[in-house]
């Protein structure tokens, strides 16, 4: 695995272990009220909480994507990059020049759609 991956990964998780519950671990360090941190009033928590999901949904579609790229550099450096994981039919160049981290040619993708 990619070391720099590593460090975001370790820095991401160094970052939410702090962040995402900061009063629980200070009300149980230090016998603080719960509400104290996360501001005002049960709107201001409301949005904080709503702004954390929004980021950590956004992060995961990050990595989704970001390992699909490094999956698709691999097959450029192995020579199936255009070549279908499923059926290892040639993916149509418009599909891969639309989504370069394709796996899939769209036969195989509207199977799969259709099968979930
Ligand atoms: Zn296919």
């Amino acid at each position: 695995m990619d070391r720099s991956l590593n460090v975001s990964r370790e820095r991401y998780r160094l970052a939410t272990a702090s962040s995402v519950w900061p009063s629980r671990k200070l009300s149980r360090n230090r016998g603080l009220d719960c509400t104290a941190h996360y501001g005002k009033d049960e709107g201001d928590r409301a949005n904080m909480s709503l702004a954390r999901e929004t980021d950590l949904a956004q992060k995961s579609r990050d990595r989704v994507l970001l390992n699909s790229v490094d999956a698709a550099l691999k097959r450029i450096s192995e020579g199936t990059f255009d070549q279908c994981l499923n059926c290892e039919q040639e993916i149509n160049a418009k599909r891969l020049e639309a989504i370069p981290w394709v796996r899939d040619c769209i036969t195989c993708q509207e199977l799969m759609d259709g099968a979930n």
